[in-house]
């Protein structure tokens, strides 16, 4: 081994010196044994208060896993005290370069957390070569580290929605920024009460004085909410859902047209059904003419898609009245063409149509609630299977934060600078 006094500069850890260098074997990738010991005339500090002390108690060897020297993983051991504070009575001693229960550095809890953000933590506990549940728990510690640095937001608008749980009647409820489209709170169910404990303890009294509109869909436990907690914001409903009716609308018309009339029309029908939910403008091609050629079989059914492709124009007017004219009118053509679905559809739109004219005074950015959504489905895939309430959020918070989107992001993220501060 080199001298003492290279180990500790390689080592690199301030106020640690190292005392002795042992491997476990000969092989180029056993593990190393780092021993520390402190130098300098700082000393030692109690964990709880951060004050020097010199009364020890007791000593124990500890062991942390830290960044691989070469190919060689190392663990660090020191003597850990147990020190009489006058303050706080008995603590131990707070370790400058790991948390206080932390089993590995903060420099190697970092770059697995970082790492856990872009392969799963079965990869990353391989490539740092820690135990799985060690990897875990380092991903936590640094996305909660991270977490509480960011300054709490007051987003002036927040949405509310309802995420499935895998197959099955079980559902998430995700707070979200729509403002910047980040994730903020989240809870199992879509009850009225899940929704209640949601806004009132996941956001402070001054967070939800600046909202001024909530853009959710029309779940009747939602509003409920909603009306209770926040009394001064108002209800957006939320454009892709109010969409989702209409085609869900336009489907059913489609059913009655060609699967309950007889054999012949079945077989015409057949297979069109996402060609149908399609949009016209993205339609192109081949596609449109047989688009076209389903209209010209069934002229109800085109009456039923134009005026689900005239709703888009809900949400370009600029003043409520404007929305509520425009909506009589919709209704209004609807006469005589005996389409009972859209008739129905009509009566939705109208009993909710406080909440889409809402839009005019709140223009939420609904291209944003719609990424937002994407993204936490995206996690959720990934996080197939998890449990913990609390990291799921993390990882979503992460995710749609995006708080590494340029290399110097990430340069920051591995930096050396935040791993000595203890706060
Ligand atoms: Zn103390």
């Amino acid at each position: 081994m080199g001298s003492r006094r290279d180990c500790t500069w390689i080592l690199g850890l301030s106020g640690f010196g190292v005392v002795r260098v042992e491997g476990d074997g000969e092989e180029a990738d056993s593990r190393l044994r780092i021993w520390l010991q402190r130098r300098g005339r700082k000393g030692s500090r109690c964990g709880g208060c951060g004050r020097p002390s010199r009364r020890v108690r007791s000593v124990r060897d500890r062991t942390w896993e830290d960044l691989p020297w070469a190919s060689h993983p190392v663990t660090l051991v020191y003597g850990q005290r147990r020190l009489i504070c006058w303050r706080c009575g008995i603590r131990t001693e707070r370790i400058e370069f790991a948390d206080p229960k932390g089993r590995v550095t903060r420099r190697l809890r970092q770059q697995i957390g970082v790492d856990c953000q872009s392969m799963p933590v079965s990869h990353a506990a391989v490539r740092h070569r820690v135990s799985w549940s060690k990897a875990r728990r380092a991903e936590l510690a640094f996305l909660a580290d991270w977490d509480s640095r960011r300054g709490r937001r007051r987003p002036r608008h927040i949405g509310l929605d309802e995420i499935q749980r895998g197959k099955g009647q079980q559902f998430w409820t995700v707070l979200s920024d729509v403002v910047r489209g980040e994730v903020m709170g989240l809870r199992r169910d879509r009850t009225e009460e899940t929704a209640k404990s949601l806004l009132a303890t996941d956001l402070d009294a001054h967070q939800r004085a600046a909202i001024q509109a909530v853009c959710t869909d029309m779940h009747r436990p939602y509003l409920n909410a909603v009306t209770e907690v926040l009394p001064k914001a108002e209800v957006v409903f939320d454009k892709f859902h109010v969409l989702q009716h209409a085609s869900a609308a336009l489907d059913e018309v489609r059913r009655q047209e060609f699967f309950r009339a007889g054999a012949v029309m079945r077989e015409h029908g057949r297979g069109k059904r996402w060609l149908l939910l399609r949009r016209w403008k993205t339609v192109r091609g081949s596609k449109r003419r047989e688009l076209e050629e389903l209209f010209a079989a069934n002229h109800r059914l085109f009456k039923a898609y134009v005026l689900r492709e005239q709703l888009d124009r809900l949400w370009t007017y600029k003043t409520r009245p404007g929305v509520l004219d425009f909506l009589l009118g919709w209704i209004k053509a609807l006469r005589w063409q005996r389409l009972p679905e859209m008739d129905r559809l009509g009566d939705f739109l109208f009993r909710h149509v406080e909440g889409i004219a809402a839009y005019c005074d709140h223009p939420v950015r609904f291209g944003v609630v719609e990424s937002v959504n994407t993204t936490i489905k995206a996690v959720l895939r990934r996080a197939r299977g998890m449990q913990n309430e609390n990291i799921l959020l993390l990882k979503l918070k992460w995710a749609t934060a995006r708080p590494i989107r340029s290399s110097r992001d990430l340069a920051r993220f591995l930096g050396l600078q935040p791993m000595y501060s203890n706060r």
